[in-house]
């Protein structure tokens, strides 16, 4: 169950009270503040709370400029230029507070992100719930066979459905072993900060993530690009939505420059303009490695 009644309720109450604020308020924003959106299938994002929008990373670069910057002008068109000469502590002004569910071992790959704050559900003081994720079947994947770093095909037939064994018998009586090593019930019943390494990494957490824009665009960057692991990749989509809304200017500048843009070293650059001189260029004649040049070919198509 990615939100519970409770949650639910404490989401319902919070939003059926707004409050009037002198504060710069993102319309786009509001829509989503406080609702929870889906991930896997225990999971959740939620916006609790946010700073500034568009127009306050733009108040803040003009800080800078002062009153001599006629040549860009609009809100649009200075962001761009921001995003494009990476002038980034503009993007530092904005701020976002998220309520995530995720699982552990996604957790482990989120939490090397260090430019923001965090506090996690404490397993020493609470117990965790029996929530644990399993993936669908067609993300159930084999080892990739060209990327050390990735999988390949889904698995079929006999190995997937005992795979899917595996990892919801292992987690169920990992977990019941937990729950009983913790039980005062008949026994004194161990400490659930020791208690809890018995719980496999599918097990489920929650935490408060606070970040800046500059720094929430960093983690889109690495973790909704198709490189990283699917289950943190659904995570960083989710966001890029809410985010595409609370300041679609910026957004829309990261997309272009960021997402959608490419960096060329001096020697892929040198070829590009040696092609279009007219002249074949081949990976044995662009001095690049084979590994280079085919993401090279991957960014010129
Ligand atoms: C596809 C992929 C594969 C990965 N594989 C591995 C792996 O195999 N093993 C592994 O350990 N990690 C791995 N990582 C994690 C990766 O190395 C980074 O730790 C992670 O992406 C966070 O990036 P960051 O440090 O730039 O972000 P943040 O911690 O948010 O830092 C943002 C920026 O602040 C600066 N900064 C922050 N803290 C410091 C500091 N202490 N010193 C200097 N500068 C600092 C840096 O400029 C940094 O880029 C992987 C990440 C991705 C996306």
């Amino acid at each position: 169950m990615p939100i519970t009644p409770d949650q639910q309720a404490e989401i319902d109450e919070l939003r059926s009270n707004p409050k009037p604020t002198l504060r710069a308020v993102a319309e786009g924003m509001e829509g989503h503040l406080y609702k929870a959106y889906d991930v896997l299938d225990h999971g959740f994002i939620r916006v609790i709370d946010y700073m500034g929008d568009d127009a306050a990373i733009c108040q803040a670069a003009r800080v800078s400029y002062g009153k001599g910057t006629k040549s860009v002008q609009n809100d649009e068109g200075l962001i761009r230029y921001l995003m494009r000469h990476w002038h980034s502590t503009p993007f530092e002004m904005c701020e976002i507070k998220l309520h995530v569910k995720l699982p552990v071992f996604v957790a482990r790959q989120w939490i090397r992100h260090r430019t923001a704050n965090v506090n996690e559900y404490s397993a020493r003081y609470s117990i965790l719930d029996r929530e644990f994720y399993i993936p669908e079947p067609d993300k159930l994947a084999a080892q990739s066979v060209i990327n050390n770093q990735g999988r390949g095909e889904a698995l079929t037939g006999e190995e997937a459905a005992r795979v899917l064994e595996y990892l919801k018998g292992d987690a169920a009586r990992c977990y019941d072993h937990y729950a009983e090593m913790i039980s005062d019930d008949g026994q004194q019943g161990l400490a659930r900060e020791l208690a809890r390494m018995n719980l496999p990494a599918n097990i489920y957490t929650q935490w408060y993530w606070k970040v800046d824009l500059h720094n929430l665009f960093h983690f889109l960057r690495l973790r909704a690009d198709s490189h990283a692991q699917y289950e943190i990749r659904v995570y960083a989509d989710e966001i890029c939505k809410v985010v595409a809304d609370w300041v679609p200017a910026a957004y829309g500048a990261f997309e272009d420059y960021r997402m959608g843009g490419a960096t060329l070293s001096s020697k892929a650059i040198d070829c590009v303009r040696r092609m279009l001189k007219g002249e074949e260029v081949t990976q044995e004649t662009s001095g690049m490695s084979k590994g280079e040049w085919r993401e090279f070919e991957g960014v010129i198509g």
